[in-house]
Formats: structure tokens, C-alpha cells, sequence
């Protein structure tokens, strides 16, 4: 049994358990890591002062019982400055950049403006709109499409792709969270043939840009935990590619409430596995107190 997560939420943003609940819960279940990665994005972002502080006192109380990490969880087109305030960033794409990929061709996969686009979302220039997710309902993920695509889910794909490929060069972020999150909904609204060149191929070309500048990426159980899809991100054929590409794993429950904190991580691991991969990795506090990456051999979680 793998034990340890890096992906989780709590009350301070979108979970439904508190911090001090997702610790006790994480000594329960005899993790040797546990790292809290609230949300920082247009639509859902934290009182960082707080969130700090209950995960300070957190590391104080636990210190030599359990390794606690803070972390957040990012999104490509919100403030980087976040990243500077914590010990590791998750690298998450909510929200396709909509304003700043309209005519961009993904060419070199470079910011068409330099990375300096604002928070836009699916707001307007004026403001006036919420910003619209890939991921807070199928009615959201429709109104992208229409309102930007005139209904193609692939150009939404695409863009959602492009935005995705930028998110290394923006926060520098310690891995890439839910790399295929676009197909959240996909299961019931079928709106992509997620088998389809035009839905694969924008895909693979990001995840070989983010491969190669050294990101890892992380094989994610929150839509299967709660029983949203049946498939992790990303899926068998993208982490096969991954894989092949000699990409990075990390493997997280992206857990919103203590009771899910480990959901689904053997079949993740075999899982891993069956798609060719030896070891995932964990994040761990070293001697002088930084962060680092050790790698962890599959054999020895199942
Ligand atoms: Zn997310
Ligand atoms: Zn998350």
C-alpha cells in the first residue's frame, strides 16, 4: 500500500474535512507523508495566512510522527506568485485560456504573449462574467464550448491543451495535477472521441513539451474515487505514452474528505504498473528541511 498523498483538500478551500481531521486520518492509516495542496485559482482560492498556519501548527504537532508537507494547488492562469509562498506547487488546469490562445497556432508551444495574460477564465475583458472551468459542472464545460467554439469540444480541447502546455513556464510547479481533467464529464456527456488525432494529438504534444522540460506528473483518483469516471488521469493511453515519453509519476487521491484520503491507490499502482512503469515518487523533507523528490519501487506498494 502506497502511503502517502500530496494532493488534498480541505474546509480552508473546496474539502469537506479539516486539516486536523486529513492528519489524523493519514497517522490512522500509517502514511509516512502527508501534503495539503488548497486551492489558488479565479473561482476558489484560499486565506493563505490561515492555511498556513494551520499547516504550520500541523507540521509542529505531528514532527516525528508524520512527515506534513504545504503545497498548493495552482491554476495555469492564476497569480504565480502563490508558488513563492509554499514548499511545492501542484501545476493544475482549470480553466483553458480562452483570451489568450484565441489565435494561437501551439506553435513551439510558447505564451503567444508571453505568459503575461490575466486571470481571464471565461470572463469577458470587462470582468463582468465568472470565469468558466473545465471542471465544476457539464453545464460550465457546454457554455465554454458554445460561447467560444461555436460548440466544438475539440477547438476547446485544443485550447485547453495549449493553456495546459504553459503551465511549467508559468509557476514552475513541482508536478502536473489531473493532466486530462477536460474529460471530467466525458463518461456521461460523450462529447469527445477521446480516441480521436484531433482530441489526441494537441494532448500529446503538451505532454511531451512538459515531459521534456522534467516535469513529473501525477496519476489521479479523484474522479474515479468519487465515482465520476473510470479512468484516472490521466488515462491507460496517455500514461502509457507518458511512460514511453520517460516521464515522471507521482501517485495522489486528490482526496476532499479524510475517508478518501488513500481511495483507489492500489488499483493506481497496478495500474502504473500495466502501463510500464517500475517506481512513482514521493516528496519527503530532507535533512536541511527542503524538499526533494525520492523515487519509490512499485514492487514494494503492492
Ligand atoms: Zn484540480
Ligand atoms: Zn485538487
Amino acid at each position: 500500500m502506497l502511503r502517502a498523498n500530496f494532493h488534498t483538500h480541505t474546509t480552508l478551500c473546496d474539502g469537506s474535512s479539516t486539516p486536523e481531521d486529513m492528519a489524523r486520518r493519514a497517522v490512522s492509516l500509517g502514511f509516512t507523508q502527508l501534503g495539503f495542496s488548497g486551492h489558488m485559482d479565479p473561482d476558489n482560492h484560499m486565506d493563505m495566512n490561515l492555511y498556513r498556519n494551520r499547516i504550520h501548527a500541523l507540521q509542529e504537532q505531528y514532527r516525528g510522527k508524520i512527515d506534513i508537507l504545504i503545497g498548493i494547488e495552482l491554476d495555469t492562469v492564476y497569480n504565480p506568485v502563490y508558488a513563492r509562498q509554499v514548499e511545492y506547487t501542484i501545476g493544475s488546469t482549470h480553466f483553458p485560456d480562452v483570451a489568450c490562445n484565441r489565435g494561437y497556432e501551439g506553435a513551439g508551444l510558447q505564451p503567444s504573449n508571453g505568459g503575461a495574460c490575466e486571470p481571464e477564465g471565461g470572463r469577458n475583458r470587462s470582468g463582468s462574467e465568472r470565469p468558466l472551468s473545465v471542471d465544476a459542472s457539464p453545464e460550465d464545460l457546454q457554455l465554454l464550448a458554445d460561447r467560444y467554439f461555436g460548440g466544438d469540444f475539440y477547438q476547446l480541447a485544443r485550447c485547453y491543451y495549449e493553456t495546459e502546455a504553459q503551465v511549467y513556464d508559468r509557476l514552475h510547479c513541482t508536478f502536473i495535477g489531473h493532466f486530462d481533467l477536460i474529460t471530467k464529464f466525458n463518461d456521461q456527456m460523450h462529447v469527445l472521441d477521446e480516441t480521436d488525432p484531433r482530441y489526441t494529438r494537441p494532448a500529446l504534444e503538451t505532454m511531451a513539451y512538459l515531459a521534456e522540460e522534467g516535469v513529473p506528473f501525477e496519476i489521479n483518483c479523484g474522479a474515479v474515487n468519487r465515482g465520476l469516471k473510470r479512468e484516472f488521469y490521466p488515462n491507460s493511453f496517455f500514461l502509457r505514452a507518458l511512460h514511453d515519453m520517460g516521464g515522471e509519476i507521482l501517485i495522489n487521491s486528490d482526496a476532499h474528505q479524510a475517508e478518501l484520503l488513500n481511495g483507489a491507490f492500489d488499483r493506481a499502482v497496478n495500474q502504473a504498473a500495466a502501463c510500464g512503469f517500475t517506481h512513482t515518487n514521493i516528496l519527503v523533507h530532507g535533512e536541511n528541511g527542503a524538499v526533494s523528490q525520492r523515487s519509490l519501487p512499485l514492487d514494494t506498494l503492492l
